[in-house]
């Protein structure tokens, strides 16, 4: 459970109620600040009047996200605060970023990048893409390595990360970056203090790996010491065997520790490697759904950031969706806004489908007619619920679809008076006609079935 209330914040608020913040009073203010949508600062009289330093420190002490959030080129990682979504939500959804590496020749590595850049699945409303790009110095040559970053650079806005565990390499790659944020990765027992000056010196997120809880919590402490608190953990990914269940077990301890404990050293977003993957396995397709199982396990184990190397979309395509599933806040059903959509290229005489605002039903409906039938579909504002729980709910009535009826001046767009509703919603039909004075055609309780449905019961209609 998060581990302060409302009423807690609240408490730590002034309380004058003066609308300085932009908000209504006190309370809405706490409600913003656990919704992270104000932040403890935009109370201006708390920050401004000694007197309430005391409210100030502890707000601030509760308020801090359990985990680091870190921010590089717009994309942020980490910032939990709960081990389980229905604690409270998730906010940061796993960063993925693919390798490419300087060993590449240039013509493959450009054409790599231009791939990661254009990756991009539309599912549910929302464009899934690939957040950044990992660059590996394979060569151990500062000059190649430099090489490789400009053509990086010069094809892509993604963030990058500078992947040797060669501070001399790093610095050189620092430099060739110069007006652009990256991630080192990475410091290690023996790398640390130089690592650290190069993170400090360009403000840069530094991934610290050691493959014990001990070590890395060790090295934690030591490079906060040294001023810089940008930092990732990785911990190791071992793909094999006994080795998987260990680097599951080891996530799951970082995340407790920081967010139970709230144990200073390891309160950082976590990193996983399941790129790593193709070390081991050396046949093509076995590796590709082997890294994508593996990433997905530890996606579920709390993997802020994740360095992948196959590209395939049958390898990415599970984890975009797993990732979607798992970062949608649950306290906020996804919508789509109410109104009325064209499917292909509807006329007047078209049919109209009416649904929900909640969003996977709205697609569903979208995908199953999409290229098939030419129609309208008139989305309600159920808030987000679907047909179902609508109506158990009372967001769908009748009512409601008279109100959208006149609100999007459905008459402006057809000449015939027919609405086809959700099977789902067939005690409805009466009412609706009684309301609305428009005919209603109860459609097919699965939305697949609907194609067939135009074809049979529509074209009965002979409206032209
Ligand atoms: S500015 Fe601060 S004191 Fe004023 S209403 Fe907002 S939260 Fe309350």
């Amino acid at each position: 459970m998060p581990r302060y209330s409302l009423l807690d914040i609240y408490r730590l608020l002034p309380g004058t109620n003066c609308k300085e913040c932009g908000l209504e009073n006190c309370m809405s203010f706490a409600s913003a600040l656990l919704d992270r949508k104000k932040k403890p600062q935009d109370c201006k009289p708390l920050f401004e009047n000694e007197k309430y330093k005391e409210k100030r420190e502890k707000l601030l002490d509760i308020i801090l996200p359990a985990i680091k959030e870190i921010e590089i080129n717009g994309i942020k990682i980490g910032g939990e605060d709960v081990l389980y979504r229905h604690d409270l939500t998730f906010y940061n959804p796993t960063a993925i970023f693919i390798d490419v590496s300087d060993t590449m020749n240039t013509d493959e590595l450009i054409s790599r990048v231009k791939k990661i850049n254009r990756f991009s699945i539309f599912r549910v409303g929302q464009d899934l893409k690939l957040q950044g790009i990992a660059l590996k110095c394979k060569s151990n040559d500062a000059v190649k390595f430099g090489d490789a970053i400009i053509n990086v650079l010069e094809h892509s806005k993604l963030p990058i990360m500078l992947c040797s565990f060669n501070p001399e390499i790093i610095e050189i790659g620092a430099e060739t970056c110069s007006d652009r944020k990256f991630i080192i990765y990475a410091a290690n027992a023996e790398n640390y203090k130089k690592m650290t000056e190069i993170a400090k010196k360009h403000d840069a997120p530094l991934v610290v790996y050691a493959d014990t809880i001990e070590d890395i919590s060790l090295l934690t402490q030591k490079i906060m010491e040294f001023g810089h608190d940008k930092l990732i953990l990785d911990i190791g990914t071992y793909p094999e065997g006994s080795g998987l269940r260990r680097t599951i077990e080891n996530m799951i301890k970082l995340r407790r520790a920081a967010i139970d404990d709230r144990f200073k050293p390891l309160r950082f977003p976590i990193l996983a490697n399941p790129s790593v993957v193709w070390l081991y396995e050396k046949d093509y397709y076995e590796a590709c759904m082997k890294e994508s199982y593996i990433a997905s396990l530890l996606m579920l184990c709390y993997a802020d950031l994740m360095i992948l190397h196959g590209l395939e979309t049958f390898e990415i395509l599970p984890l975009l969706v797993l990732r979607q599933n798992i970062y949608t806040d649950p306290r906020v059903p996804v919508q789509v806004k109410p109104g009325i959509y064209k499917i292909g290229k509807p006329n007047e005489y078209s049919p109209i489908l009416v649904t929900t605002n909640f969003a996977l039903t709205y697609y569903t409906v979208a995908n199953d007619v999409e290229g098939k039938i030419d129609c309208y579909i008139l989305v309600l504002n159920t808030e987000g619920l679907a047909v179902l729980p609508a109506l158990a709910g009372k967001k769908l009535t009748a009512d409601l679809v008279k109100e959208h009826i006149e609100e999007y001046k459905l008459e402006n767009y057809v000449k015939h008076r027919y609405l086809i509703i959700p099977g789902l919603a067939a005690k409805l039909s009466g009412e609706i006609e009684e309301k609305t004075g428009w005919k209603v055609l109860v459609g097919p309780m699965d939305s697949s079935r609907i194609p067939d449905f135009i074809e049979k019961e529509w074209k009965k209609l002979n409206l032209q």
